[in-house]
């Protein structure tokens, strides 16, 4: 029998406002211990929350971003549980009335776009942090995190492989980037994920028991972790047995998936509405300021790219995947209008530049005009594609333009046949034995003379002329 996997994803973005979503703490991050907090965020006695005005706007984006329907008025709830890193003893979440439900994002796999959509978008605060000691049974715990922003994303069960789940949380993150309200680190925690995931035989309706998996906080964890948790349920399934549902745990080092504890139920909660906090109404202007102030967003980008540059699919994600790239490779593209031969060079020896030297493209040392004026030069032959990557490294070093560098260093290509011709003949004089073998038929030995008079001429000489002139010499 086949199988087929139903995967929906929850995400928590953490939202880059300047102080918490309840009061003033502020939310840098790494700072020691228990120093950005307040009576509010600590959930002493007799405090109230206040809403933090950024939070709505930033969620706002996404959901009009994703084609969310905006209610005009949602409300926070409490979500009772206990745990030593909530002091309060319940989290304040959206529940019943979430700010926007019905959107969807489109993601491209395997060439072919598929829409998988979002159930609701909602606001609420983080957690504290447990620090348990290796060597002494003593665990420490830090609320400078109580009462960060976060974005709770939900999607529809719409995602059907890990590939599919991968391609989903990348456009999201690039999304997330694009509007400038979340830095979409799952390394560092501000981008997490749990999946649930369920099998079913394919063709039919009904959905299987499923899973939620936890603790995946890279990109490669979840496909992993999806893929191990499908084969499992599958395997259960053939050999007669069920599928329990279950919160389970990612355990990268063992590679595979073990379980945590059994699924708890909403009713778990008492969600109950926060007295503290009014419904939040929002008004259409606000909505409409919001919307019009969105930037192109990642796949329109992309699409925009393949259309107007014939940029291959792979060639035009990549250059969308942030929008500083795309900045980078259009403003080049202004001076440079080959839109192939700026790819290659943004993809290749800049970002491989960028990457060795861990920085990004904000912090090239190359501007994108310089960039171009490197290009330029090598278009009109000044100088030759191998001199272009002496430059290239120059540039990296100095932050010059390329023609400075070039001039400065008479780095120009020579073009001038007489000056070859006397390094050819120099050359040639220089051995003797080669061109007596040449010219019995070593053929070969082209390459050898080739490569003498470029380092004669340390690099400069036009290959393609050099080429030629040596071709016609060792024929007489
Ligand atoms: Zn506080």
């Amino acid at each position: 029998m086949e199988f087929e996997a139903v995967i929906g994803l929850e995400v928590h973005a953490q939202l880059k406002t300047n102080t918490k979503i309840f009061c003033s703490c502020s939310t840098v991050f790494g700072a020691a211990p228990n120093t950005h907090t307040c009576p509010v965020c600590l959930g002493l006695p007799g405090v109230l929350p206040v809403l933090n005005r950024k939070v709505v706007e930033y969620t706002l984006r996404m959901a009009l971003a994703t084609d969310c329907q905006i209610a005009s008025e949602s409300r926070f709830a409490r979500k009772n549980y206990f745990y030593p890193d909530l002091p309060k003893g319940y989290q304040i979440s959206q529940y019943e009335l979430p700010i926007a439900e019905h959107g969807h994002v489109d993601i491209d796999i395997n060439a072919a776009a598929k829409r998988i959509g979002i159930t609701r978008i909602h606001m609420e605060e983080d957690a504290g942090k447990l620090v348990h000691d290796p060597d002494r049974p003593v665990s420490y715990v830090d609320f400078n995190r109580t009462g960060v922003p976060l974005m709770e994303i939900v999607s529809e069960p719409d995602l059907r492989s890990p590939a599919e789940a991968g391609a989903y949380l990348r456009q999201l993150r690039a999304i997330i980037r694009y509007l400038n309200i979340g830095d979409g680190n799952m390394e560092e925690g501000s981008f997490r994920c749990d999946a649930n995931v369920s099998v079913r035989p394919q063709g039919q309706e009904t959905l299987g028991t499923r899973t939620e998996l936890k603790n995946l906080n890279s990109f490669k964890h979840v496909e992993n972790a999806l893929r191990f948790e499908i084969e499992r349920q599958i395997e259960l399934l053939v050999d007669g047995g069920q599928v329990v549902q279950e919160t389970r745990l990612w355990d990268a080092t063992r590679n595979r998936t073990t379980s945590m504890r059994g699924k708890e139920e909403a009713h778990d909660y008492r969600y109950f509405p926060d007295p503290d906090l009014l419904p939040l109404a929002i008004d259409k202007q606000w909505i409409a300021s919001v919307k019009q102030a969105l930037p192109e967003l990642p796949r329109t980008k992309k699409i925009r790219f393949m259309r107007d540059y014939q940029l291959s699919a792979t060639d035009a994600d990549f250059l969308t995947s942030d929008k500083a790239i795309a900045a980078y490779f259009e403003t080049c593209l202004n001076a440079f209008k080959d839109p192939k031969t700026v790819a290659n060079w943004v993809m290749g020896n800049l970002m491989g530049y960028l990457n060795a030297q861990g920085k990004t493209i904000q912090q090239s040392p190359i501007a994108p005009d310089n960039l171009a004026g490197l290009l330029i030069l090598i278009k009109n032959a000044t100088i030759s594609g191998k001199i272009a990557k002496t430059v290239f490294e120059e540039m990296t070093q100095t932050g010059q333009s390329a023609e400075d560098i070039v001039k400065a260093q008479g780095l120009q290509q020579v073009t001038d046949t007489g000056a070859i011709a006397k390094e050819v003949d120099a050359v040639l004089a220089n051995f003797p034995d080669e061109v007596a073998a040449y010219r019995d038929g070593k053929h070969k030995l082209l390459g050898f003379f080739v490569g003498q008079v470029m380092q004669a001429t340390r690099g400069k000489a036009n290959p393609q002329m050099v080429n030629e002139l040596l071709r016609k010499k060792l024929k007489a």
